[in-house]
């Protein structure tokens, strides 16, 4: 499991994430919510050892993200999608999702070309394989995103606002494909915007506010009036979505 314990991250003298504690178990959806700040991408960030820790411990299956020989191995387990399309603009789609398993993993170019067309056809992309990133809309752009951690075969995989800078019709795109990972117990941890999704789909729901975690309770509990949404941050974080 991905386990965050006590971290402390600051940005000179800011402190971002104040003494964050959450586990994530094998076939979790745990969704991380929050306002604009309060430190839900700096948490991704840190889970991907791309931020060094002023405090705390963040290991991933047992294998500490500050080690990094251990990083290097906690990375093959969690794969990442973010906010904004990092597609390689140069390489076909195809590419973007056969690069890092083939030269990561090392693993044969005709196997792994073969499930990369696979998934990409799950995502109903069979036709862009040979498409450049430029030729594709935000909303296929990101499901190429998908198709790309998901070609790792990760254990975990991560999504960090993934449908922020889409139409609503291209959010629906996105979001039925992680419904159907969601399903099919995908192991997830998703910061989004997207409160009714999160409610359909998450098992747990955490909220942080000004870099602490708050609450962290299975998901009819936070809705629940006398639990989570007791709790005025909350309240006022979700009358602001609606
Ligand atoms: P969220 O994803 O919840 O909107 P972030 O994790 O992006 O929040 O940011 C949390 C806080 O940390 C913000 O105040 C932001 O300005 C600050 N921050 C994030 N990254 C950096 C950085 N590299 N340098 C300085 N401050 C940063
Ligand atoms: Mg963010």
């Amino acid at each position: 499991m991905i386990a965050v314990e006590g971290v402390v991250k600051r940005f000179g003298t800011q402190t971002v994430l104040d003494g964050v504690s959450l586990t994530v178990a094998p076939g979790e959806v745990v969704t991380i919510l929050g306002s604009s700040g309060s430190g839900k991408s700096t948490l991704i960030r840190c889970i991907n050892g791309l931020e060094r820790l002023d405090g705390g411990r963040i290991t991933v299956d047992g294998l500490d993200v500050a080690n990094p020989r251990q990083l290097a191995q906690a990375r093959r387990l969690s794969a990442t999608v973010f906010q904004l399309f990092n597609l390689y603009p140069h390489m076909t789609v195809l590419r973007n999702v056969t690069l890092a398993p083939e030269v990561v993993l090392k693993r044969p170019e005709p196997e792994v070309a073969a499930e990369a067309r696979a998934l990409l056809a799950s995502v109903g992309l069979a036709d862009k394989a040979d498409a450049y990133p430029a030729q594709l809309s935000g909303g296929q752009r990101q499901r190429v995103g998908i198709c790309r951690a998901l070609a790792m075969n990760p254990r975990y995989l991560l999504l960090d606002e993934v449908t922020s800078a889409l139409d609503p019709e291209m959010t629906a795109e996105v979001l039925a494909i992680l419904g159907r990972l969601a399903s099919q117990g995908t192991t997830m941890l998703f910061v989004t915007h997207e409160v009714e999704f999160a409610r359909r789909i998450s098992t747990r729901i955490v909220f942080l506010d000004q870099g602490r975690l708050i609450v962290d309770l299975p998901t009819a509990d936070f809705f629940d009036p006398a639990r989570g949404l007791a709790h005025p941050r909350i309240n006022q974080f979700l009358s602001k979505m609606t």
